[in-house]
């Protein structure tokens, strides 16, 4: 059954009862060889374990299946479950599980999938929530080797820019803390079931194996990235003092001025490294 035909998956569809849910963004792909690319490129050398999410008619995970000791798949969608045990029932590798990804204690769902091996995560994900997925999965502390995700080209040339870039902005920097991330190929509305109206672009995130960076206090280099964007008008005195109340505006100046930075500098060209030495200034005034 080749699941990126069109007809096979309207045909699927119906036998099931089933129609494009556009709440839970079901834009199911409809060419082969993009599939395959996916599910040849989102892994390291020593991923056993690919969790994926949102499974829709099972195109994806069946490629993962034939290259993967094991797939866990998280699909929202009641009704796809069945569905997907009939398209996926020949693959004795693949689990898959009804469930919003957000809602879920992933760590508990992977059981010792990281002592088996390594673990990459990838999705041709709804675009209604892939910022929060995106964030849920950074900061939940796992070590995956790889995150690859397709997503709306825009916010992919969000997550690629580079500091002082227009499309810079705090979930460059707080991805930047985690890993690396590069465009892998763009695809084309036409190429999805229905088409949805905006382009795609395929991303891979591969995480630090070590902590890169390593700030005095995480949570404050945390906070010192959202204060410094959340008011991205502002210069940057301003912006942090909105967020970081232990200092006084001239407090923050000095360890702004204390980094080489000139006082009216914005934050959207500081990279996660200077936003690191930042914070740690920061927390050096606070002590
Ligand atoms: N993987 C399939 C493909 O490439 O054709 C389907 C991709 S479709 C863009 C996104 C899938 O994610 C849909 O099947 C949708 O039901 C599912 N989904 C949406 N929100 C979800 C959530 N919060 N948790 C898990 N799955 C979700």
């Amino acid at each position: 059954m080749n699941l990126c035909d069109v007809k096979t998956i309207k045909d699927v569809m119906s036998i099931f009862g089933l129609t494009f849910r556009k709440e839970f963004g079901q834009n199911f792909l409809t060419d082969k060889s993009v599939v395959e690319a996916i599910a040849d490129s989102c892994a390291a050398a020593n991923t056993k374990t690919v969790l994926e999410i949102g499974a829709g008619c099972g195109s994806l995970t069946h490629e993962l299946a034939l290259r993967y000791e094991k797939v866990i798949a998280i699909e929202i969608d009641r009704g796809l479950i069945p569905l997907l045990g009939y398209t996926l029932g020949e693959h004795k590798n693949v689990e898959v599980i009804c469930g919003d990804v957000m809602k879920t204690d992933i760590r508990a769902l992977l059981g010792d999938a990281f002592e088996r091996g390594g673990v990459s995560v990838c999705a041709n994900l709804p675009y209604y929530i892939t910022t929060p997925i995106l964030l849920e999965l950074l900061g939940s502390g796992l070590p995956f080797d790889c995150i690859t995700v397709m997503i709306q080209s825009e916010v992919a040339d969000r997550l690629c820019a580079a500091a002082g870039h227009r499309d810079y902005g705090s979930v460059t920097a707080y991805l930047n803390y985690f890993g690396t991330c590069q465009k892998l190929l763009k695809v084309p509305a036409g190429k999805f079931l229905p088409p949805p109206k905006v382009d795609s672009t395929v991303v891979r995130i591969d995480l630090y194996k070590d902590k890169l960076y390593k700030p005095l206090d995480e949570a404050l280099f945390f906070r010192t990235l959202r204060a410094a964007f959340e008011q991205r008008r502002k210069t940057l005195p301003n912006a942090l003092s909105a967020g970081i109340s232990e200092l006084s505006k001239d407090e923050l100046t000095d360890a702004i001025l204390a980094c080489g930075f000139a006082a009216n500098i914005r934050g959207e060209v500081l990279s996660t490294a200077d936003f690191v030495k930042l914070s740690d200034e920061i927390y050096k005034r606070i002590k």
